[in-house]
């Protein structure tokens, strides 16, 4: 008997040896199947990830699995191959990986079930029947004739129409119908028809189906609004049409209603939706239907990567750029870039597509490794805002409105347009202060202040969720002079709503959007297009589009231009640009005003005058002679621990023994405390490593994550590995 190598889920980055249960042929045991293994003291889900002959331990003192769970293999090829990959390449424990690649029912070693579905069909005699027969029973009559028009009728379906079991037995019984399995599986998808493509998509097009053969990357860059999801459209219809599936990742709430109708508007076809507001049952039925490949077209968020496709023929990554396909706790992925490997691993072409592709992308794009496409012109005649700085410097400022953008605010609401209005701090103000004595409303657990949350009456961290009540006298020196300093989008609009309180407004930002609908039904209310004000954070700019929006204001925009991390330049050009973008249509094109301290700044001088792609490549070239990601790579070993020396200490000795054993050309800095030290009462530090090259990078993210693994660690330390890190904190 061979010996079973099993992931299973624990924080150990190894697997498990373990010999195949009782009365278990050897061929049953594949690669993805799932066994139930005693471990420790429990019995646990583990996955085969491979066999062997032999055990380094010695057969004798393995432990054998309980049972096997699966007659086949959960995990399509390419997605057991892709688990492998990231394993080693995040140094991650397999048993978390492959857990991110199973649904929860199958996670606690629940049996597996397809989405078929029981239900009833004629029989012989039922067939023989004419129609309006047994109109004595009007149930009995219904169901003969649903069934008479559908052929096959599941039994939720005929007991929504309200015939319940009783008389479907009654009919069983006449032998009038019989039982019949429901299989989703068999249906083409049909492929609505496109739209005539412009001269620039057709290009596009005609680019990415030269290289329909295999693995191939594109790089879609955009500008907003130029056509790049009717691209993705055209090539998933070329996927569909091949009998192949289709997985579109998009960013964690850029799943839009809106979206979702296009997609149905153009294929009919099943489409599988994977996003986080699902219950564990509807997301078990869309793991199904995709892995089963009935689900034609595989539509979600982050985690939708690992899904497992029967036959996997194209990958979109829509809005690339998106910070929320970078995962930040836990197992620390990068959607994006799992995708380009599970295509490459799957052999399928995949398309990133972005009005502002991360640097990376471009990069790699630029060097060749990506094809890169370009969309300059936005489909149909509607064009680009312009943008100006507005000076505030001096100007009176109401709720941080400039006497200039207020102007230009009524002049659009006159004319019957729409106006933006960007501000990316959410509540009423940031900072609560005692004007007498100085103290400031902090975070008991976090080194950060409290943000004041008005209408709420609570003082809200924004880091740990901590929340108090809204004091009434400094708790220092019993003043009640407490003032609220900085502006939040609570505050703007309650400026707004008094005094342009004749034009509708709508605020944006996840404290008045809770759920998908308020956000859908606010998002159907403006496109009717009567003038209105529309106040949100960077919720706002993602996913919709608004035709009738004629003016943006960016309240703050010395917010976005002040950034401790490397990456604050290249967030603030995508957010800036991702914020114009949502304006201007072809009679009236857009305007885009920034208020600003700092109308000289240098970032500020490139938004104006360059559009993203030449900021893009003048970002880049700066990235590459510090030889920063993209040009070289970055790792980040954190602790957090509720005794701030013993974190650093930790990370201080894995420094020293990673020293002794890496070859030169890795830099390590630090332990360092992180920017934002103490979060929910943990103190956090970090060890970050640069190294010039991609192979080194792999080299020292083995050798750290194996030398941590050997510390002996107490006093509820924790630690983590951080794979190419997005952000620094
Ligand atoms: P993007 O994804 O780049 O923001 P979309 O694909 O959503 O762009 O296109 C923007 C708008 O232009 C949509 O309303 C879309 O229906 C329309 N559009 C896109 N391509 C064409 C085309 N070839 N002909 C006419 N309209 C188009
Ligand atoms: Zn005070
Ligand atoms: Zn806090």
């Amino acid at each position: 008997m061979p010996v079973l190598k099993l992931a299973i889920p624990t924080p150990l980055r190894t697997l498990f040896d373990y010999l195949p249960p009782d009365n278990v042929e050897a061929e049953a045991l594949k690669p993805g199947v799932r066994l139930h293994v005693p471990f420790g003291k429990r019995q646990v889900t583990g996955y085969l990830v491979e066999l062997s002959a032999d055990s380094k331990l010695g057969q004798s003192a393995l432990k054998q699995a309980t049972a096997l769970l699966d007659s086949g293999p959960l995990l399509s090829p390419g997605v057991l191959a892709l688990c492998n990959w990231a394993t080693h390449y995040y140094q991650h424990p397999p048993g978390e990986v492959f857990q991110a690649a199973f649904p929860k029912a199958m996670r606690q070693g629940r049996a597996h079930r397809s989405n078929d579905e029981a239900g009833w069909e004629l029989s012989n005699r039922g067939k023989g029947l004419p129609s309006g027969a047994l109109a004595r029973s009007p149930k009995q009559a219904l169901a003969l004739k649903m069934l008479q028009d559908s052929k096959q009728l599941g039994t939720n379906s005929l007991k929504q129409a309200g015939i319940q079991s009783p008389i479907l037995k009654t009919l069983q019984d006449k032998g009038l119908i019989q039982r019949c399995e429901i299989n989703h599986g068999d249906s083409a998808a049909a492929i609505g028809e496109a739209l005539n493509p412009s001269a620039e998509q057709a290009k596009v097009l005609a680019g990415m189906r030269a290289n329909d053969r295999g693995f191939s990357c594109h790089l879609v860059e955009g500008v907003t609004g130029s056509g790049k999801t009717e691209i993705y459209l055209q090539r998933i219809a070329d996927c569909l049409e091949r009998g192949d599936q289709a997985l579109v990742l998009i960013p964690e709430i850029g799943l839009t209603p809106q979206t979702l109708a296009r997609f149905n508007s153009r294929f009919r076809a099943e489409i599988a939706v994977l996003h986080s507001g699902l219950s564990d049952a509807q997301r078990y039925r869309a793991w199904e239907a995709a892995r089963s490949g009935s689900a034609h077209i595989v539509i979600g968020t982050r985690s939708a990567v690992f899904t497992s496709l029967a036959r996997p023929g194209l990958i979109v990554v829509d809005e690339e750029h998106d910070q929320s396909f970078k995962q930040q706790d836990g197992f620390r992925y990068s959607a994006r870039d799992v995708a380009v490997k599970r295509a490459q691993l799957e052999g399928c072409p995949i398309i990133l597509g972005s009005a502002t592709p991360s640097l990376e992308s471009l990069h790699n794009a630029l060097q060749g490794r990506y094809i890169h496409h370009r969309l300059r012109e936005r489909a149909g005649s509607s064009q680009l805002p312009t943008l100006e700085a507005v000076d505030i410097r001096k100007s009176p400022l109401q709720a941080g409105f400039s006497p200039a953008l207020l102007q230009a605010i009524e002049h659009s609401l006159q004319n019957r347009q729409q106006v933006l209005l960007f501000l990316n701090r959410r509540g009423y103000a940031p900072t609560l202060q005692c004007h007498d004595c100085g103290w400031v409303a902090e975070c008991p657990a976090c080194d950060a202040r409290l943000t004041l949350h008005r209408k709420q009456r609570r003082l809200r961290c924004h880091h740990c969720g901590t929340t108090r009540p809204v004091l009434q006298r400094c708790p220092q020196c019993r003043s009640d002079q407490l003032l609220s300093l900085g502006l939040g989008t609570e505050q703007a609009e309650e400026w707004l709503a008094h005094h342009l309180s004749q034009w509708p407004l709508y605020r944006v930002d996840s404290d008045s959007m809770q759920g998908r609908e308020s956000m859908q039904t606010l998002v159907d209310q403006i496109n009717r297009g009567d003038p209105c004000i529309l106040l949100g954070t960077q919720m706002l700019t993602k996913g919709h589009h608004f035709p009738a929006v004629s003016l943006v204001g960016v309240i703050d925009m010395d917010a976005m231009l002040f950034s401790t991390d490397f990456r604050g330049e290249e967030r603030a050009a995508q957010l800036l640009t991702q914020v114009a973008g949502r304006a201007g249509r072809a009679d009236t094109p857009g305007r885009v005003l920034l208020q600003t301290h700092h109308p000289d700044h240098p970032t500020l001088m490139a938004m104006l005058t360059q559009n993203y792609h030449q900021q893009a490549l003048s970002m880049l070239e700066r990235r590459c002679q510090s030889a920063l990601p993209p040009a070289g790579q970055l790792l980040i070993a954190r602790s957090d621990c509720t005794d701030a020396e013993y974190g650093e200490q930790f990370l201080g000795k894995l420094r020293a023994a990673a020293q002794a054993q890496l070859p030169t050309g890795i830099t390590m800095i630090g332990p360092l405390p992180a920017p934002m030290q103490r979060r929910a009462g943990r103190f956090r530090s970090q060890l970050l490593v640069h190294t010039a090259e991609r192979r080194l990078s792999r080299l020292a993210a083995k050798v750290l994550v194996e030398l941590a693994q050997q510390q002996s660690v107490s006093r509820g330390l924790n630690w983590s590995l951080d794979v190419d890190p997005q952000d620094m904190f």
